[in-house]
């Protein structure tokens, strides 16, 4: 079949990506009873890396009779700004109790309770009944653990530490027929051929100078299937958290305070000792949303009236020093492992980059628009519309990764396998080896430069002479990516990981700013300075992205309102 000597490795399902989503797909797939060979690939470590493990806040879920489906889908909506698919979030409802329980009676998670034993239930943002289910501040860490026990116990293949490069087509160039991996400890290519693949590795904005996700996230998979032709949806909607916190000359600087300690009542303030939420939202103050949030900090250090490190104060100390240690164990811990006292000091904080509500547009099946190509979780785009609520991710990633599990399962029973196009594997090593050896560059400053752009013209506030320019260094950085110089082999060989995680943060970079330059109004995690109001009456419609021959399509649909439409609740 191949005329290459790199190793095949041939399975039914691919899934790229071991967080919520590939570990609900594999379990699923392999519990369909149809004796299927799953490979799940990881570039981190099984169980260990990517954000669903970071899960603090918990899991959006109706499980409370006087609780329903339609207020979750309302919320959802809400939340969205009433561009979300609509179909895609009333799966998510709907299906999310199933997935609780599934993960409860079968996979053995164990979820805080009530003491009547029912499963505890707290409030969270933008929610209309209390059912966010938590495992006290370490949700993630309980699902995950639990879900990779399983995958260790069934008959599912992995590879830990290895990377999908790119999704790999037959010779047509029609259909996806796996992907080409690189061991990163080895070093060594591998071509997974498979007969359905499901990219689930996470998205992950990690091209802004500050961001939350983990450091084995590069928006991948996004990357991956937009270069592959897939349709793409709502890549200008990137979500930024108010409060990341700031911890000079580290890698960790972004990384959460959880929300809950500003629903809680701490305080925020500026370099003047001003609390400038009460200017923005005399109301709400620090409980307004978290686009409102980031966007007035962000306002405040633009202003110049941030700290020395570029963010803001966060005082949790006017709660009472007893009040947040009992509450907030965890993130007390989080600051004092870096020096800072939350229960005692004002901390500094900034917001941070933290999730993409656009992806690859699927169906509610999973399947993208290639043929054998699915996708899941943070991946995918559509469900959350302009803007997640706190709680939906981790939802969409299990009930969405289980559902592209059953579906996959289903829909390679009598499908041909297809061979893959080995012309356009060489093509691909040749184009990834190249920076090695060369004399070149340095790729560092280049990321360190699309990072700082990304964050003033791509980030919280956007403008149409900022989103240009951002876009023009964008294009200048993609094309400095060929000079760059890389010295080593393929084996583990951290800079030339980086060369490819920083093309693949430039690939999506362009999407985010292609698409934000089209929404000429305000939306949810979208703010246009020159365009601050939202427009209803223009923009209940969606952007997608495709790419052709080489170039990206740019083409809008209106939002299909077949459930709810947005005259029937107030959504303002
Ligand atoms: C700090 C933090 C706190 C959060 N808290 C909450 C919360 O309380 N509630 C909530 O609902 N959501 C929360 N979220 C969001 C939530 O974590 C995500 O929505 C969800 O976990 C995404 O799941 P996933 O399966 O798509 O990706 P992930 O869980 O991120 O998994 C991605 C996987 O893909 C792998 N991968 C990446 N690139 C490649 C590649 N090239 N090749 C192979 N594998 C690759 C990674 O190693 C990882 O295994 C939080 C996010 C963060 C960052």
């Amino acid at each position: 079949m191949s005329k290459t000597a790199i190793p095949v490795v041939e399975t039914d399902i691919l899934i790229l990506g071991a967080g919520g989503a590939g570990l609900c797909a594999a379990l699923r797939a392999a519990d369909s009873g149809k004796k299927l060979k799953i490979l799940i690939v990881t570039k981190a470590i099984i169980g260990k890396g990517g954000c669903s493990r970071m899960v603090q806040g918990g899991y959006n879920v109706v499980l409370n009779p006087a609780d329903s489906f339609e207020k979750h889908f309302i919320d959802t909506l809400k939340g969205g700004q009433f561009i979300n698919n609509q179909d895609l979030a009333w799966e998510l409802v709907t299906v999310a109790p199933a997935r609780v329980k599934e993960m409860e009676t079968k996979y053995g998670c164990f979820f805080d309770r009530n003491p009547d034993g029912t499963i505890h239930q707290k409030p969270f943002a933008g929610q209309s009944f209390d059912r966010t289910v938590h495992k006290g501040d370490l949700t993630g860490i309980e699902i995950v653990s639990r879900l990779a026990e399983q995958v260790f116990n069934r008959d599912i293949e992995y590879l830990d530490e290895h990377r999908a490069v790119e999704l790999l087509f037959d010779p047509e160039g029609t259909r996806i027929v796996g992907a080409l991996l690189i061991d990163i400890g080895r070093g060594d290519f591998i071509i997974a051929h498979a007969r359905a693949t499901l990219v689930c590795t996470g998205g992950g904005p990690t091209m802004y100078k500050l961001f939350a996700p983990s450091l084995d996230k590069s928006a991948d998979g996004i990357a991956l299937l937009y270069r592959a032709g897939a349709e793409m949806i709502d890549m200008e909607m990137v979500q930024f958290h108010p409060t990341g916190l700031i911890v000079p000359g580290s890698n960790t600087s972004g990384t959460l305070l959880e929300e809950g300690l500003r629903g809680a009542g701490a305080q925020l303030f500026n370099a003047l000792g001003e609390r400038f939420m009460e200017r923005y939202a005399p109301n709400e103050k620090e409980r307004a949303t978290r686009d409102v949030v980031s966007r007035c900090s962000f306002m405040e250090i633009m202003a110049g009236r941030g700290t020395s490190h570029g963010g803001v104060f966060i005082d949790a100390s006017v709660m009472g020093p007893e009040f947040v240690m009992k509450n907030f164990p965890g993130m007390v811990e989080r600051c004092r492992d870096y020096g800072f006292d939350l229960p005692h000091e004002r901390v500094e904080v900034s917001p941070t980059a933290h999730y993409f509500m656009g992806g690859a547009f699927i169906d509610p099946a999973c399947r993208t628009d290639l043929e054998g190509l699915y996708a899941a979780g943070e991946d995918s785009g559509g469900v959350h519309g302009s803007n997640r609520l706190g709680g939906n991710g981790i939802a969409d990633s299990t009930v969405f990764g289980g559902i592209a599990g059953d579906f996959m399962a289903n829909d390679v029973i009598g499908r041909q396998r297809f061979p893959f196009d080995a012309q356009q594997v060489e093509r691909i090593i040749r184009d990834i080896q190249s920076p090695l050896g060369r004399e070149g560059i340095d790729l560092y400053p280049l990321r360190t430069q699309l990072r700082l752009s990304n964050w003033e013209r791509l980030g919280i506030i956007r403008s149409e002479a900022g989103l240009k320019e951002g876009l023009q260094l964008i294009r200048e950085l993609s094309d400095k990516t060929h000079q760059v110089g890389i010295e080593g082999t393929t084996a583990y060989n951290i800079p030339w990981n980086d060369w490819m995680n920083l093309r693949n943060m430039l690939d999506v970079s362009e999407l985010i700013g292609r698409s934000a330059l089209e929404r000429r109004e305000s939306r949810g995690a979208h703010y246009r300075s020159d365009f601050p109001k939202k427009n209803n009456r223009e923009y209940l419609k969606n952007f997608f992205i495709k790419r052709k021959n080489g170039e990206i399509h740019l083409y809008e649909r209106p939002v299909v309102f077949n459930r709810l439409k947005p005259e029937e609740i107030n959504f303002e």
